[in-house]
């Protein structure tokens, strides 16, 4: 077979929304795609360990999944978000709308979404989803990917392009990191977070009006609510670790949440809250920034592995998603010519994402903070929280 005619073969490493969702634009372009993903397939898992119960999507994402015709699907099953509701501790609720009456961000549940992605790249026959396979090395000279079974067996393939969508702690990143003059730059936020849940109501209805993101904006930390498909809500509570510590008994967090979100207490109810409080752990909320994105026509991180960012401008995910758009043009205009694709990519693409992360760092301080500002009030905003 001539070179032309043979498929060219990509391995995309991890299988999350912005591996699955990559695959499928690879395969529309009639690329031969293996997607390796280090976790077991998490349709036939109960439950799913992970950032985020729910998420926001924002135009960004959903323009990435409208061109590989992901958008309605996904769409179908999201909650629409018009705009942020203030939740201040006198118990007085404001409104901040996004932007115009008809402009909202949707809130989508992470597992279902991840689901539809790997079920549509699964229906296409250049598509290959190896599960609990886990990458532990890659050669940018060969091609040549090593990756890890969950029985300790080790698997070798050899591919013309790497694709590292394997999230903030990226392995493809690190070999990149070792065979190239890379920039790294990561950063640990003193806030760590929290998921609790607030169900539906004894009536079986949304305990609170339902398309809004909810914020409980209390300068050092803060709380919000999206609202899910079965009428729960998931917080999320954002905070400096060291007041996570400080509460040790169930009074601590009564006394905590009653000073800080009371009218939050009833809706979560008591009994729940110490029980979920108590049961979990916070999490760390890592940024990450480097350059350059490839090496060669070998290999390109995407996504968080490229550009990890703190999640209070509800862009990492609707970025990532991007990120796929992005390639694609550029693949079209260099002809699948692949290292120009990549080379190109890092250079438009670095500024973009490192300004999302910038822009992240940013909304951590206005969602906690300026929102209570009266001159907020005057401002508005479309496409992040
Ligand atoms: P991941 O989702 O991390 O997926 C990486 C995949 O790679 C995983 O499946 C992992 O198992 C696999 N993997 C890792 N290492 C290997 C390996 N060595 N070999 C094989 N597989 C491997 N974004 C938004 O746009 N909107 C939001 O509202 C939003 N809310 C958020 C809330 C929180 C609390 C957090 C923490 C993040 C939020 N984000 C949000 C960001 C979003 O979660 C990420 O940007 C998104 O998950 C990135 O997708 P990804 O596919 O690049 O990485």
């Amino acid at each position: 077979m001539s070179e032309e005619m043979r498929k060219k073969r990509v391995a995309v490493i991890g299988g999350g929304l912005v591996g699955a969702l990559n695959a499928c634009y690879f395969s529309r372009r009639k690329y031969k795609v293996d997607v390796y993903e280090m976790r077991s397939d998490i349709r036939k898992v109960e439950v799913v360990r992970g950032r985020s119960i729910n998420l926001a999507l924002s135009v960004r994402g959903r323009e990435a999944l409208k061109m590989v015709e992901m958008e309605e699907e996904v769409i179908n099953k999201g909650i629409r978000m018009y705009s942020r509701m203030i939740h201040d501790r006198d118990g007085t609720l404001r409104i901040i709308p996004y932007g115009r009456k008809d402009q909202y961000i949707m809130s989508v549940d992470r597992r279902h979404l991840n689901e539809v992605l790997l079920t549509a790249a699964e229906k296409n026959p250049d598509i290959t989803v190896h599960f609990e396979h886990k990458l532990v090395n890659c050669d940018f000279n060969t091609g040549e990917i090593v990756l890890k079974r969950s029985d300790g067996t080790i698997v070798k393939d050899v591919v013309d392009a790497i694709i590292g969508c394997d999230g903030a702690f990226s392995a493809v990143r690190n070999q990149i990191m070792k065979n190239t003059l890379f920039n790294y730059q990561q950063e640990y936020i003193p806030h760590g977070y929290m998921e609790l849940n607030m169900p539906p109501t004894a009536s079986d209805e949304f305990a609170m009006a339902i398309n809004h993101l909810h914020i409980w904006a209390r300068n050092e930390y803060m709380m919000i609510a999206l609202p899910n498909q079965d009428k729960s809500f998931t917080l999320t509570l954002f905070m400096p670790f060291n007041i996570f510590d400080s509460i040790k008994t169930e009074d601590d967090l009564m006394n905590f949440f009653h000073k800080n979100f009371q009218d939050s207490i009833p809706l979560i109810g008591e009994k729940e809250l110490k029980q979920m409080f108590f049961k979990s752990k916070a999490f760390p909320l890592i940024s990450i920034k480097c350059s350059p994105y490839h090496i060669g026509n070998k290999a390109l991180i995407m996504g968080d592995a490229a550009h990890a960012s703190v999640p209070f401008y509800g862009q990492g995910m609707n970025c990532g998603f991007e990120d796929c758009l992005v390639l694609n043009d550029l693949l079209d205009k260099h002809r699948d010519d692949i290292g120009a694709a990549f080379e190109e990519y890092t250079k438009v693409r670095t500024i973009d994402a490192q300004a999302i992360c910038d822009l992240s760092m940013y909304n951590y301080i206005e969602m906690r903070q300026s929102v209570n500002s009266c001159l907020f009030l005057l401002r508005k905003k479309v496409d992040n929280f």
